[in-house]
């Protein structure tokens, strides 16, 4: 989508800190970081929320978590503990429609979620 953050980033055509990319997914920091980790896992393909997944995303969400859970081992956070999030549509405080899923690890992480 041409007017899309997120595929900006994935295209290159604004900078990202990629921590990860391969043929579907992309990693990078999240600017504005609430953990000392803090990844965004982004499909390549533009999907706008959780609301827009079909049956045939199943093993692209099983890879973006599973991606997630090899990120917090490389950063040595796996037995510590960290969290992944996808916040969808307002109420959840989405501000960028291009589906990604949230891996915070680093400090104590509250619950329930504010
Ligand atoms: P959401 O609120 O949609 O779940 O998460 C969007 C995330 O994207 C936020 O945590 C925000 O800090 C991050 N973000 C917004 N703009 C940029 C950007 O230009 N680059 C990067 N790396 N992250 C961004
Ligand atoms: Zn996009």
């Amino acid at each position: 989508m041409s007017d899309c953050l997120f595929c900006k980033i994935i295209a290159g055509q604004i900078p990202g800190a990629i921590v990860h990319q391969d043929d579907t997914l992309v990693a990078f920091t999240d600017i504005n970081p609430q953990a000392p980790l803090h990844v965004l896992i982004v499909p390549r393909r533009h999907i706008a929320s959780l609301n827009d997944l079909a049956s045939e995303d199943d093993g692209l969400v099983g890879s973006m978590l599973r991606r997630a859970a090899a990120l917090a081992k490389e950063h040595g956070y796996d037995q510590r503990g960290y969290r992944t999030v996808f916040n969808t549509n307002r109420e959840a405080g989405q501000t960028v429609f291009h589906i990604h899923l949230h891996l915070l690890a680093g400090r104590p992480l509250a619950w329930p979620p504010g």
